[in-house]
């Protein structure tokens, strides 16, 4: 498979970087004047502005504004490759090896095309066998992994999320719990138990919307995982605080109503109201009480349409928190007055 790649040939371009010390930071720029830069405060101070060439950000170290964003290095590369001096080392590698790939982004690729004439015969039949040997699980992960990557772009959701989904849809396939179900139903319920993982929870309905699964299969599904997957029993279960600012959110309303309908949600689930109930309609009758106690005005119909729940749910929800919050009220009163 040997050959030579001429790639990497001597030119200006590659040998500009050892010709010259590349500049360490960009407050030094190539002529060794210090970069200005001004700040609508006033700030012109080169000292006071704190330079992250990291993330190619330049910051005001007085008011903190964003001056510059999404900087380019211009600098020349500081390797050099050759194809004809010996003394060069020209091996390069590629990024880090991955789990969100399902060959962990190291692929085994023959292109026969590109081997010598002699060599051609050999590639293809390399190629052939690398095709034929790839196993079940490779072939899986490799649709599986895909999948992943749209449904979580699609939902917006973090890159953190992502990774734990491939995670447990991994320890999934190494337990064969895939046999006998499809590879989007575990998809959908490894997304979601991802989202429970890392504490942005989604509803099993805003996930069957992202994929094509039903709510019921991505349930079924995810007791499946847990149930045989160890470090997920002791994942600890969704409490509808974290359900509460993405909401509140939503119907953009204020912190104060958030914080009472945080107080209200903890009196309710002391109530007992958690009892085979589903939380988001816990969640939507206390902000619609708290919107109520704090004036700012939500119809039922606004909150019903943002937690995707009818408003007879809401209704009967808060029915419901009503009689624990006022039988809450007349208990404290009672114990106030003992004393
Ligand atoms: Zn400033």
């Amino acid at each position: 498979m040997e050959h030579e790649r001429n790639i990497y040939s001597d030119n200006d371009m590659w040998n500009r970087g050892t010709e010259k010390p590349v500049p360490e930071t960009r407050e030094i720029s190539e002529a060794g004047e210090p970069e200005t830069y001004s700040c609508g405060c006033g700030n012109t101070n080169p000292e006071d502005f704190h330079v992250n060439d990291d993330k190619g950000e330049v910051s005001c170290n007085q008011c903190g504004t964003l001056i510059l964003s999404n900087m380019i290095d211009p600098s020349a590369p500081t390797r050099r490759f050759s194809s004809t001096d010996p003394s060069v080392d020209n091996a390069h590698y590629g990024a880090p090896a991955s789990n969100l790939f399902a060959d962990k982004g190291l692929r085994t690729t023959f292109n026969p095309m590109e081997a010598d004439k002699k060599d051609r015969q050999k590639s293809f039949i390399l190629k052939r066998i690398n095709q034929q040997t790839v196993t079940n699980k490779e072939r899986n992960l490799a649709v599986a992994l895909r999948d992943i990557e749209r449904v979580i772009s699609r939902g917006g959701l973090t890159k953190s999320v992502h990774q734990e989904a491939v995670n447990v849809y991994r320890d999934a396939v190494d337990l064969q719990l895939i046999r006998g179900r499809s590879i989007e139903g575990m998809v959908a319920a490894s997304i979601y138990t991802a989202c429970r993982i890392r504490g942005v929870p989604r509803s099993l309905d805003e996930i069957a919307d992202l994929t094509r699964t039903g709510r019921k299969e991505i349930a079924r599904n995810y007791n499946t995982l847990k149930k045989n997957i160890i470090r997920l029993k002791r994942m600890p279960p969704t409490t509808p605080d974290q359900y509460l600012s993405r909401y509140i959110f939503a119907l953009n309303l204020s912190l104060k109503v958030q914080n009472r309908a945080q107080d209200l949600l903890k009196t309710c689930f002391d109530g007992g109201m958690n009892q085979g109930r589903n939380p988001i309609g816990v969640v939507a009758a206390c902000i619609y009480i708290a919107c109520v106690d704090c004036d700012e005005r939500r119809t039922q119909r606004q909150i019903a349409r943002e937690l995707e729940i009818t408003e007879v749910t809401i209704r009967n929800r808060y029915k419901e928190a009503m009689a624990i919050l006022n039988a809450n009220k007349s208990k404290v009163e009672i114990e106030n007055s003992d004393e």
